[in-house]
């Protein structure tokens, strides 16, 4: 007989049936490794500290996994360790990362290069992730991170954990393929097949065949029973959409935005608008991109904060205002009153924040624009696989048990499967542990 502390476990800690905070745990005989780390959100509540999101329920306390330090309120037991342990992050995006400041350093944190590069670059001014509590006493604005090349396999322990890449709309995002002695479980992180990376998606498909578990998102299942909503544009179209935009405007003042941890998407636009407007963003984003992706962009300079960026790239709004029909220039969120500049322009929305009128900020800042009788336009496409995709997805990979997380109807995705995952999903709930 094998001993139930021999058999793999999961945790399934949080973000089953929520869009967002997710934390899996999967544990072999003396190794441990978690799943990405972000919190819930909830505009109503000020958090200040860890002690904030574990009182609130906004995040999940596992002995161990956290820095003492990290709490004022000694809430936090860092004592509790296993002898191998790690934690790894699928993706860049806030949802799966926010927490990382707050880890028990004894913990070495694992993620793609490129999702380390981008997590840095986007810290630079403290406003990503949660920053460090006061006591913690480290060095710069985010811990120490183990970049790790696609493909690769990093041993903890008795698991090992490969690497594969996968399309998403955060820059490096991955899926994992964990193994112990005796099975195979897959997980996809946020994954979809639209973008400029299908043939990665795919690859990870390839990877994952033949696992005893496969780990889906089912971001789309919160919104739509299988097949009610509508395919989504590619990354590709959606490019195309919007420089025909800007041509076809020649004489109007064009602004945008877009959502910082889309590199991908970014880049294409500016290698697409070439000769055509002078892009500029603000020094924040130029930044990012600098750092990410090694491009030297024109920006308009911080007041807050000092990028360091070469000053011939500098641009004055005076000039941007005077020659309004030569430029594209980035407005975030909190620039909306430059709108006043620019009567009568575009407004390019590009999966920017605010994202969506769920949000509070979303239609002030929207009638801000059309005060200024500024056109919006919302151009956007998904990171998350369609619930067709999704589909796809698991009757490619076809694991012998499915389990379904990150989504407000997890179970849907199982129940909706045209045949064969009926029977063999399952929507874990929060806190609950499996024996494999
Ligand atoms: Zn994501
Ligand atoms: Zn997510």
């Amino acid at each position: 007989m094998v001993e139930s502390k021999d058999r793999t476990r999961i945790v399934f800690h949080k973000g089953t049936h929520t869009i967002g905070g997710t934390l899996i745990e999967i544990k072999y005989k003396k190794s441990r490794i978690f799943f990405d780390l972000g919190a819930l959100f909830n505009r109503e509540i000020v958090i200040k500290d860890l002690d904030d999101l574990i009182e609130n329920n906004l995040c999940a306390y596992v002995d161990g996994l956290y820095d003492k330090n990290a709490s004022s309120k000694d809430m936090v037991k860092d004592d509790y360790y296993y002898e191998n342990e790690a934690l790894f992050f699928s993706h860049i995006h806030l949802d799966h990362t926010s927490l990382i400041n707050y880890t028990n350093p004894k913990i070495k944190v694992y993620c793609s290069k490129d999702s380390k590069k981008a997590l840095e670059a986007l810290s630079i001014n403290n406003k990503f992730v949660y920053p460090f509590s006061k006591n913690q006493k480290l060095e710069g604005y985010i811990r120490n991170i183990e970049g790790v090349d696609y493909g690769d396999i990093v041993k903890i322990g008795d698991i090992e954990v490969q690497f594969i890449r996968v399309d998403h709309d955060g820059f490096g995002a991955c899926g994992f393929i964990i193994k112990t002695f005796d099975k195979k479980i897959s997980y996809t992180g946020d994954i979809r097949l639209h973008g400029f990376r299908r043939k990665d998606s795919e690859n990870f498909i390839k990877h994952a065949q033949n696992s005893d578990y496969l780990i889906t998102e089912g971001v789309s299942f919160s919104f739509n029973r299988l097949g009610e909503d509508e395919a989504e544009i590619g990354e590709a179209e959606l490019i195309e959409n919007i420089v025909k935009v800007i041509k076809k405007n020649k004489n109007r003042p064009i602004l945008f935005n877009y959502y910082q941890g889309n590199f991908e998407r970014i880049k294409k636009l500016i290698e697409n608008l070439r000769g055509i407007r002078k892009l500029v963003f603000s020094e924040y984003n130029a930044y990012t991109i600098k750092k990410v992706l090694g491009l030297n962009l024109y920006y308009i300079k911080d007041r807050d904060y000092d990028y360091k960026l070469d000053k011939d790239l500098e641009i004055n709004l005076d000039d941007i205002v005077k020659n309004k029909s030569s430029y594209l220039l980035q407005i975030r969120k909190d620039d909306v009153d430059l709108g006043e500049f620019f009567e009568g322009g575009i407004y390019i929305h590009t999966d920017a924040e605010p994202l969506g009128d769920y949000d509070p900020e979303y239609m002030p800042f929207m009638k801000k624009l059309e005060k200024f009788n500024i056109k919006v336009l919302i151009m956007k496409t998904s990171g998350h696989a369609p619930t067709e995709d999704i589909n796809y997805i698991i009757e490619k990979i076809n694991p012998k048990k499915l389990f379904t997380i990150h989504s407000k109807n997890p179970e849907w995705v199982y129940n909706d499967s045209r045949s064969r995952f009926k029977d063999r999903g399952y929507a874990p709930y929060d806190g609950e542990e499996i024996i494999l």
